[in-house]
């Protein structure tokens, strides 16, 4: 199964627009230096292929194999365990380096117990890279071939900065705790008029999230809450019912809303597109669509199925009447006016106040961006850029599309003009502004939200550090130069 949002898709490292990305380029949060756990256990037999024997300890400055994308920073190594197939999963042990085509949401257990991750495909903001940086687990996506490329018990390196896999284990064997590496080693927390918030798409790493030290998360994915089950959300109400749904969603959110109480939690309504509710049980019914990133997801798939919606909404209500107050609703994909007003309807119908709970919405498509004042007056308190889905769509680049993945590009003139007028606007209207795609963990995209006047930035877990700072950096410039 193919979950997720695969952008940009490394093959062979060339720079050409049309084809290969360049890789992570300026991403914060390369983390360079952290040395993965090795695998446990010892030697392992490898195989004799190509008449090499990648078995055992090697120093892992061996012969590079292949690269792709650094996805999630890091050095990781281990034992290949080829996972082409979910029912392969059971043989990924604790500190084995998966490789698979791409990771889906059932494979988020083995995920956590293994050292590495290694995709064919996938690019930055694809499952493999947003969950490998959730859990602090190195990975390398995007490599073409690396599932033919290795065989298991393969010992191998990942190099989850430089995006490289090599031949044999690192002579390194460091534990690393995910949660520590992440807390703020200097004791003051860069203060900062612009906040920094946070990126979770799994509740199982709100923990890691929070020792970050943001100022609450800035998007709150729930697909993996509902992917997680195997089931689409229409099979899950028929086989256990709406209780249990609802219950299922309240308490995915729960874990985060605690976590980070009383900072704010921003969760997104339900936004997958239909080839990955196919590959669920009850799959089958899902439309066939030519290009389904343009397709039957986010607000409009909400909108036309407001029996399924309402009992989303419904979580929220409970939430409320729980006392978390802090937990606040970002609806995905909407277009216009009557895509907010539409919803903010079944918002109410569903018992949440919406005038005392703070609601708002995702700006990821150029109308939605060009609509920004109307939207304003629908009485949202938020408008945050999925510069994810924003640059695909102002750029015609399909974000599943490794032939144009050199194209996208979020600091297009394009995109940072769409960017730029919506927060221009939005201020006018008093309506606070933020960024949750992963363009916010850029410097550049940083440096730029700051000085429009952005209300605030939600970095991924590893990236929050330097955000922070760099976002103090910004702000003091401006004072400086106001005063000078
Ligand atoms: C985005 O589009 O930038 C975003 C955060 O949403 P997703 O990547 O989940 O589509
Ligand atoms: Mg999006």
């Amino acid at each position: 199964m193919l979950q997720s949002r695969p952008i940009t898709t490394i093959k062979d490292g060339t720079d050409s627009r049309a084809g290969a990305n360049g890789g992570a380029g300026s991403d914060f949060g390369t983390g360079a230096g952290i040395e993965a756990e090795l695998a446990n256990g010892g030697v392992v037999e490898g195989t004799e292929r190509d008449g090499k024997d990648r078995s055992g300890d090697r120093d892992g400055s061996g012969e590079a194999l292949f690269s792709g994308l650094g996805a999630s920073p890091g050095i990781a190594s281990g034992v290949a365990r080829i996972v082409a197939e979910l029912d392969q999963l059971d043989k990924v042990g604790e500190g084995d380096v998966i490789v698979t085509p791409m990771t889906t949401p059932d494979m988020v257990p083995a995920m956590k117990r293994a050292a590495g991750i290694v995709t064919n495909e996938g690019g930055m903001t694809s499952h493999a890279a947003i969950i490998s940086r959730e859990l602090g687990v190195p990975a390398v996506v995007g490599t073409g071939n690396a599932t033919e490329a290795l065989d298991d018990d393969d010992a191998v390196t990942i190099d989850g900065d430089k995006g490289t896999v090599t031949e044999g284990r690192s002579e390194t064997d460091e534990q690393r705790d995910a949660v520590e590496e992440v807390r703020p080693q200097s004791p003051v927390k860069p203060m900062t008029a612009t906040e920094v918030k946070v990126n979770v798409s799994i509740p199982g790493a709100a923990e890691r999230a929070a020792a970050t030290g943001a100022d609450g998360v800035g998007l709150l994915r729930l697909e993996h809450m509902i992917l997680s089950t195997n089931k689409t959300p229409e099979k899950y109400i028929a086989d256990r019912g709406v209780d249990a749904y609802i219950e299922e969603i309240v308490e995915g959110i729960r874990g985060v809303a605690d976590e980070f109480y009383p900072r704010p939690v921003r969760v997104r309504t339900l936004d997958a597109p239909t080839d990955e509710f196919r590959q669920l049980e009850g799959g089958d019914d899902e439309p066939h669509e030519h290009n389904p990133m343009l397709g039957y997801r986010g607000i409009r798939r909400s909108l036309d199925l407001p029996e399924v919606f309402e009992h989303e909404l419904s979580a929220f209500r409970e939430l409320y009447e729980m006392g978390y107050d802090n937990v606040e609703i970002m609806l995905p994909l909407v277009n216009d006016v009557e895509d907010v007003l539409a919803a903010k309807r079944l918002m109410r119908e569903a018992g949440i106040d919406t005038e005392r709970r703070s609601w708002g919405v995702m700006i990821e498509t150029p109308a939605s961006a060009l609509c920004i004042a109307e939207l304003a007056d629908c009485g949202i308190d938020f408008a945050s850029f999925g510069t994810n889905d924003l640059t695909q769509y102002t750029l015609a680049v399909d974000r599943n599309n490794e032939n144009v993945a050199g194209y996208f590009d979020e600091l297009h003139p394009a995109v940072l003009d769409l960017i730029g007028r919506t927060v221009e606007t939005c201020r006018e209207h008093d309506v606070a502004t933020s960024i949750c795609g992963q363009a916010g963990s850029k410097p550049r995209m940083v440096n730029f939200l700051v000085n429009e006047g952005v209300s605030s930035i939600s970095a991924n877990i590893d990236a929050v550090r330097d955000v922070q700072h760099e976002v103090k950096r910004v702000e003091q410039k401006l004072v400086l130069e106001s005063i000078r």
